[in-house]
């Protein structure tokens, strides 16, 4: 199952004598059109010809997202405003967002990207794709829509909540494909479940993919169990055109990032130096195949390990880890370094725990962990919840090494989220 099997299985020396290749050709034009780099680049002493191997990369300035939002609106333009046929906008939680442009080619690559995950996952013409991204600025929808269209998919654009609707939309079209943010999931689970409906008897579902906000494997096997369905890591970020930048294989071990769009690095966020193949670290980006908008070793905040060995697909480029965690969301409690991936999957491997749950940080390091657990518990026997809320704050201690308050709440006591998720109210800052 391969969309274009030549590059998807392509050797390495090819690939990258082709990553090279184009590498060097995206130096020049950023150096020749983009004002920004060309000023990087005389800081620096260095011209485009200083490329001349793959290694060389490390000579280049790293483009961080306050560069983005520093040359908003049109700062990192490469080719003339009549090229340009779509802006995207990223979610930035302050200040100014970061506006993207595709041309036409680049709408077209980022299609094929999508085009050769669908299909890597099993998703062909005849396959009924309800996505419920958000459509709009946000990359995210768009970007698969376009994908999902090239390899003649059904796509019904439904858009996230309303989730009656989708129930039904999944019913009457028999979808068989869910592109959907994990929390999104699990919050359809729940209402389906109270509804009395069974997915695996009352809906066509054959997998989903899931993507936009990390997640735990244990809540990939939840969301798994509860549908019947395979489910796929999806990932990606607007800065590199959004979905399709790493995707799942039916392997289900590590996201295959194409590297013939993208030249990828890992480093320590502290120093910028490249971490020893294996290593858990930053991951950056530099695009290959963009028109409107190349950027040069993008640093993306998001701690990946990069997977050893070969993939038994065939597949040849490199895969990463599930996201650990963002740089920037990195919890420090009473000097504990703490993601809040690992309080997800702690919770997500108790059975008794549903799909919400918030981590609130108040004054002298106090974390407490606010839960929603299955509504069968709350039978009126305190003991129950007595023994669950130990067996919840002590499987916490031993995975974070700090012992949180845990708070036992009611379904649907807890904000919901359609798009991404805040599950850290920090409150230590307010
Ligand atoms: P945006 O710029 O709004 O497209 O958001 C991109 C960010 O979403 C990435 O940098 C990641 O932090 C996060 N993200 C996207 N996909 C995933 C995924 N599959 N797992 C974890 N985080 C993800
Ligand atoms: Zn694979």
């Amino acid at each position: 199952m391969f969309w274009q099997k030549d590059i998807e299985t392509i050797n390495r020396r090819n690939l990258e004598s082709l990553q090279l290749k184009r590498l060097q050709q995206t130096v020049s034009r950023a150096y020749k059109n983009i004002p920004f780099y060309t000023d990087k680049f005389l800081e620096i002493h260095m011209k485009p010809k200083d490329i001349i191997s793959l290694r060389d990369i490390r000579k280049l300035p790293f483009t961080s997202r306050e560069d983005l939002r520093a040359n908003y609106p049109f700062g990192l333009l490469a080719v003339d405003k009549e090229q340009v046929v779509r802006l995207h906008t990223s979610s930035g939680t302050t200040g100014k967002p970061k506006a993207i442009f595709f041309s036409k080619k680049d709408i077209n690559q980022a299609a094929e990207l999508i085009a050769r995950c669908l299909v890597m996952t099993g998703t062909t013409k005849g396959d009924v794709l309800q996505n419920m991204m958000t459509y709009g600025l946000f990359t995210g929808a768009l970007v698969m829509h376009y994908g999902a269209e090239k390899v003649g998919v059904l796509v019904i654009p439904a858009g996230p909540g309303n989730t009656q609707r989708q129930i039904a939309l999944m019913q009457d079209f028999k979808s068989t494909a869910l592109h959907i943010t994990p929390s999104y999931a699990l919050y359809l689970a729940s209402v389906m479940h109270n509804e009395g409906l069974d997915p695996r008897r009352d809906l066509s579902l054959r997998r989903a993919y899931l993507g936009s906000e990390p997640y735990s494997e244990e809540t990939r096997s939840k969301i798994e169990n509860y549908f019947g369905i395979d489910v796929y890591n999806s990932y990606g970020l607007s800065e590199m055109n959004g979905p399709g930048v790493a995707f799942e294989c039916i392997e289900k071990n590590g996201m295959h990032l194409w590297e013939d769009n993208f030249i990828l690095e890992i480093i320590d966020p502290e120093t910028g130096e490249t971490v020893p193949e294996g290593e858990k670290g930053e991951l950056v980006l530099t695009t290959l195949c963009r028109e409107a908008m190349p950027i040069l070793r993008y640093r993306t905040r998001d701690i990946v390990t990069i997977m050893p060995g070969k993939c038994r697909c065939g597949r040849t480029h490199r895969r990463i880890s599930r996201i650990i965690g963002r740089s920037d969301d990195m919890i420090i409690i009473r000097g504990v370094n703490i993601f809040p991936q690992q309080i997800e999957q702690v919770l997500m491997g108790i059975k008794a725990v549903a799909q919400n749950y918030q981590i609130v940080l108040e004054a002298y390091d106090q974390m407490t962990v606010r839960v929603e657990i299955s509504k069968d518990l709350f039978d009126g026997r305190v003991e129950h919840l007595v023994s669950l809320r130990n067996e919840i704050t002590e499987k916490l201690r031993s995975e974070i090494l700090v012992r949180p308050k845990v708070e036992l709440l009611e379904p649907g006591t807890l904000p919901v989220s359609e798009g991404k998720s805040t599950r850290v109210i920090d409150k230590r800052t307010l």
